[in-house]
């Protein structure tokens, strides 16, 4: 069987900061070193909606409040195809800005309360103090079902504040997380993943990259899939680096 992905890439230009975009290089590279044929389709603002239901597995980045307000007004115009993905299962990774993209609203450092896709129950707000910035590790076991440490890096302003249904990816073991008080990262809904990890995400967690795939190969050739094995060491030891200076056990 000859596998084929489209990864939608939102708003390159507007929503990549912290090296979001090499999450497209390593979902690229992974299905490329199996044989998966891949297509990088970029969905921005010239985008129309069919351009955005023709994805198979979507990414989007963080960003300064400034580029998400550009964002949030063309938003508007893709929700509901958007809203219809999500639910649908279209696996996707929403990064910090793209994160907050997914609840009620954001609520800018200038106070500005830009509306967002409303698929979580959940909003953020700015205070406009200290970010939130450092090295993070995460246990996401809600997602793994067994203890599994993910690590990244994070520079947010916004808290964002989960409503009681809402699924973290995980328990922060070092760093913040999704706000400075509730010690939980990110959320899951369906096939939806939001993190406040860059990093990228992807190459310092290949484990989460080939979830990700596996669940779009799931979805679009309705039967399971088990991806072949990669030599993840380098992978693997610049984790346990990170984990150790970290004084985390993985
Ligand atoms: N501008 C948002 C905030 O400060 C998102 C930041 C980011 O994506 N790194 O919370």
């Amino acid at each position: 069987m000859n596998y084929k992905l489209t990864i939608g890439w939102l708003y390159p230009k507007l929503m990549s900061t912290y090296g979001d975009r090499g999450n497209v290089i390593v979902l690229q590279k992974r299905c490329e070193w199996r044989k998966i044929e891949t297509e990088i389709k970029i969905i921005d603002t010239l985008s129309t909606n069919k351009d955005l239901s023709s994805c198979d597995l979507l990414m989007m980045g963080g960003a300064q409040d400034t580029q998400q307000e550009i964002v949030a007004k063309d938003l508007k115009k893709k929700k509901s195809t958007f809203k219809k993905m999500i639910e649908d299962g279209t696996p996707g990774l929403y990064i910090c800005g793209g994160f907050q993209y997914l609840g009620r609203y954001y609520k800018t450092a200038q106070g500005n309360k830009l509306p967002q896709l409303e698929v979580l129950d959940m909003y953020t707000e700015n205070p406009g103090r200290e970010r939130l910035i450092g090295n993070i590790a995460i246990d996401a076991q809600n997602l793994f079902e067994k203890r599994t440490v993910l690590v990244g890096f994070e520079n947010h302003g916004g808290r964002t504040i989960p409503g009681d249904n809402i699924k973290p990816l995980g328990r922060v073991l070092r760093g913040f997380g999704s706000n400075d008080i509730s010690k939980e990262e990110g959320a899951l809904y369906k096939n939806t993943i939001g993190t406040y990890l860059h990093g990228p995400i992807l190459s310092k967690n290949p484990v989460l990259a080939d979830y990700l795939i596996e669940k779009a190969l799931e979805l679009k050739y309705k039967t399971d899939i088990t991806l072949e094995m990669l030599d993840d060491s380098l992978e693997e030891k610049a984790r346990m680096a990170i984990a150790k200076r970290l004084q985390i056990a993985i």
